[in-house]
């Protein structure tokens, strides 16, 4: 598979969970990744699994939500990849508190991460890519920016945010031959999902079972998405065919929210 063959991306929070399956992705389809988050020991690890399939793969350090380390990211990239012509946001947290409880340092947190950090990523590297008349930007949200739910509201609004934000990029540079899309999953397989699950147990004091029983609640097929199926849609929305579609919010819940 060499479909993005000479493309260079850069994958935020890339160092594990759906993250990390994307960067696996990209660079299976031919593509130089660059995964970026906090934690280096985690992304190195994943720059250097990349680079012993033979891949182009790097790690840097970065924290979305600071203004001057995603301009560091971008210098980095730049150096490194030369072109950036795919930028995925995928770095996010969730957050689950009832409203009356929520204080305003984690509902700024929430924004901060899941909104203002692709924000910041996407007007860092999209200039370049309009310039080119080239160029992937897809941000991971989840069915919080399509749908609300119980305890979630800060995760809920950013996320809704985030989908909002892709839309209006899509409109402002849809004639650059540049696509901004998201991509919206249901409960996902990664150490988030597993965190919710734990979550529950300890505030309901039900069994483990039974936490994620009401978790595959939400989807139809009765399952938690796996990151592979993500990277998947990921990997498509950044291929030349998915050239006419932009301002998508494209969900993957097997089928609990219909639109
Ligand atoms: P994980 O917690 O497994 O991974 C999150 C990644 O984001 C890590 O690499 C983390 O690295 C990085 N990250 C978090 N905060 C920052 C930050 N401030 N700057 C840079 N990187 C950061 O989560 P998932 O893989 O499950 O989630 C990935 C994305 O998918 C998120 O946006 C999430 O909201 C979304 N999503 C997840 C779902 C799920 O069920 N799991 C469902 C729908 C959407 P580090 O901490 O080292 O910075």
């Amino acid at each position: 598979m060499t479909a993005l063959a000479g493309r260079g991306a850069v994958v935020t929070g890339g160092g594990r969970g759906i993250g990390r399956a994307i960067a696996q992705a990209l660079a299976a389809r031919g593509a130089a990744v660059l995964v970026a988050a906090r934690s280096e020991v985690e992304i190195a690890g994943v720059a250097a699994a990349l680079r012993d399939t033979g891949a182009e793969a790097y790690a840097v350090r970065c924290d979305v939500t600071d203004e001057g380390a995603v301009e560091r990211l971008a210098a980095e990239a730049a150096e490194r990849l030369g072109d950036v012509d795919i930028l995925v946001n995928n770095a996010g947290a969730s957050l689950a508190q009832p409203v009356h409880r929520l204080t305003l340092a984690q509902w700024r947190d929430a924004l901060d991460v899941n909104a203002t950090g692709p924000f910041l990523c996407t007007r860092a590297f999209l200039p370049g890519m309009v310039e080119r008349g080239r160029g992937r930007v897809v941000t991971v949200a989840s069915v919080a920016g399509i749908s609300g739910a119980p305890y979630i509201a800060a995760y809920a609004a950013a996320k809704h945010a985030a989908v909002g934000f892709v839309r209006a990029v899509a409109a402002e540079v849809a004639a650059s031959g540049v696509t901004v899309n998201a991509v919206c999953p249901g409960y996902v397989d990664t150490g988030m999902t597993r965190a919710t699950i734990d979550r529950i147990v300890e505030k309901t004091g039900r069994a483990e079972e039974e936490a994620r029983a009401a978790i595959l609640e939400r989807s139809p097929q009765g399952r938690l998405i796996t990151p592979e199926e993500v990277a998947a849609a990921v990997a498509f929305l950044c291929s030349e065919e998915a050239r006419g579609i932009t301002g998508e919010a494209l969900i993957l819940d097997g089928g609990g929210l219909r639109r």
